[in-house]
This record gives structure tokens, C-alpha cells and sequence, in this order.
């Protein structure tokens, strides 16, 4: 059984922060906004993974 959600470590845009999110793996490819648990500011994601799981997780911030 494929497991769809992984926890992943970015660095916050905002505030600096590395923080662990969990992401949905569920699709290829995909962004979503995720409130920064440090500084509370929203952070865009960007997600993507493969066959083997997560292939790489860009963050930018909400006026980037
Ligand atoms: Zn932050």
C-alpha cells in the first residue's frame, strides 16, 4: 500500500524557519499554500514526486 503524505523540511520565506509540512504526493505535481507554524504567514508550495516518492519541494513566499 502506497503511502500518499510525506513530512518534508523547508525553509520558511518569511521568517527563515525550517519547518516540517506535510505534503500530498497523491499527484505528480502540485502547489498549495500552507500557513508558516513559526510566523503564520502563508508559504506557496510546490510539490513534486515520483514512482519513489518525494522528488523535491520549492517554498516561495506569497509575493515572490
Ligand atoms: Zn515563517
Amino acid at each position: 500500500m502506497q503511502q500518499y503524505t510525506e513530512p518534508a523540511i523547508v525553509d520558511c520565506p518569511c521568517c527563515g524557519e525550517a519547518v516540517e509540512v506535510l505534503v500530498d504526493l497523491s499527484v505528480p505535481l502540485q502547489e498549495y499554500t500552507e500557513d508558516c507554524p513559526v510566523c503564520c504567514r502563508p508559504m506557496i508550495l510546490k510539490v513534486t514526486s515520483g514512482e519513489s516518492g518525494l522528488a523535491g519541494v520549492e517554498v516561495r513566499g506569497e509575493n515572490d
